[in-house]
């Protein structure tokens, strides 16, 4: 099954595919699954609404045939679902899949990364918003402590991942006094961090702009202490800025989807726990997907409406709020996949 690459409506390809393939977390970070609202009595999805391995194999099949090179796996904490390992291995089989990553808050992991590697994961991405336990703590609304997530990257370096990544949500007096220690710590050790803007995604998080340290600010604040350099993206549309230490230390990245967005370069797409494809991060709704994988449509009906649903994307939510005029209606990111 071959099919002509769509493209949307302001001319951006499909290439990449994020995952979700939980709604559920063992964490509730303040910015994404904030503990008042994700309490006890909250329903997550039951396990029937969630699309199966062989479902999203399938899926991811029809996306790779529609130019999809990419897959991202995530959550919610895609490591909560039983046997990921086993999906790893279905995505394997996928021809034109050229890259599959995997992001995660790390809790899991050193218990899964061999099982990960041999499965045929090719990179992953650890979440850590602090170096200090008590902060960490606090963002994780979990208490949990820095050392689980410092042993997760030793696993991941230890198994061979390359390069291995850390995302540090950047908050504005909560944890951006730690932009250089977390700098530090990994100059010089393979690990690229990512510092990424503070971002309004959902409704739940009390976003509001005086919280985002811009990039611009973060660069300068690191470049103040070890000069750095920008270098060239490893890809078009790559999603974070690289920066290069001067002294051959390393290089870390800023993703400043709030302050100089990059909307004309996004050609991703995501798929909900429930086998929803939303087209954007901040969409308010997706399209069911699961409905048309469980009615029996064939793949080349399944192409035939994915390539158009792309074909009538307008998505760019980013450009209008820097406009001040994007909608309020979105959905949250632990349910449609960061
Ligand atoms: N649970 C996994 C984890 O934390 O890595 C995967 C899912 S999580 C939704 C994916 C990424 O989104 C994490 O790196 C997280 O820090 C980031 N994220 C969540 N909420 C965010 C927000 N409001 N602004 C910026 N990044 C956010
Ligand atoms: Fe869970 Fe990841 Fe969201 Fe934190 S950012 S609550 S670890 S899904
Ligand atoms: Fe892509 Fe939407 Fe983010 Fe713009 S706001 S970069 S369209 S996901």
């Amino acid at each position: 099954m071959q099919a002509d690459p769509p493209l949307d409506t302001r001319g951006r390809h499909l290439r990449d595919l994020r995952i979700s393939v939980t709604d559920r977390c063992n964490l509730r970070c303040s910015y994404c699954m904030p503990a008042e609202v994700f309490g006890p009595n909250y329903r997550f999805l039951p396990r029937s609404d969630i699309l199966s391995y062989e479902e999203l194999t399938r899926l991811a099949r029809v996306f790779a045939a529609l130019g999809v090179k990419k897959l991202r796996i995530t959550g919610g904490e895609p490591l909560l679902r039983r046997d990921l390992p086993q999906l790893i291995a279905q995505l394997r089989t996928v021809a034109g899949i050229e890259d599959i990553a995997l992001t995660t808050n790390g809790l899991l992991l050193p218990a899964m990364a061999r099982d990960l590697k041999a499965a045929g994961l090719d990179r992953v991405t650890i979440s850590l918003d602090s170096l200090n336990d008590a902060t960490f703590g606090r963002m994780n609304g979990k208490g949990v402590g820095v050392a689980p997530i410092l042993k997760a990257v030793e696993s991941a370096l230890q198994t061979g991942f390359t390069p291995v990544k850390i995302n540090m949500v950047v908050q504005r007096g909560v944890n951006d006094h730690e932009i250089e220690e977390m700098a530090k710590r990994w100059r010089g050790t393979g690990v690229v961090v990512r510092f990424i803007e503070y971002m309004d995604v959902g409704t739940t998080n009390g976003w509001r702009m005086n919280d985002v340290v811009p990039a611009r600010e973060i660069v300068a604040r690191i470049g103040a202490r070890w000069p750095v350099e920008s270098a060239d993206p490893n890809y078009p549309g790559e999603v974070a800025s690289r920066w290069r230490y001067a002294d051959g230390q390393g290089e870390f990245g800023v993703i400043s989807s709030v302050t100089n967005t990059f909307c004309g370069d996004c050609t991703r797409a995501r798929l909900s726990a429930r086998g929803e494809l939303f087209t954007c991060l901040f969409a308010a709704t997706g399209h069911d997907l699961r409905a048309l994988v469980r009615n029996g449509q064939s793949d080349q009906a399944l192409t035939v409406t994915i390539a158009a649903l792309w074909q009538a994307r307008d998505d760019r939510y980013s450009e209008l709020r820097a406009a001040n005029a994007a909608p309020t209606a979105k959905a949250e990111m632990s349910y449609l996949g960061g």
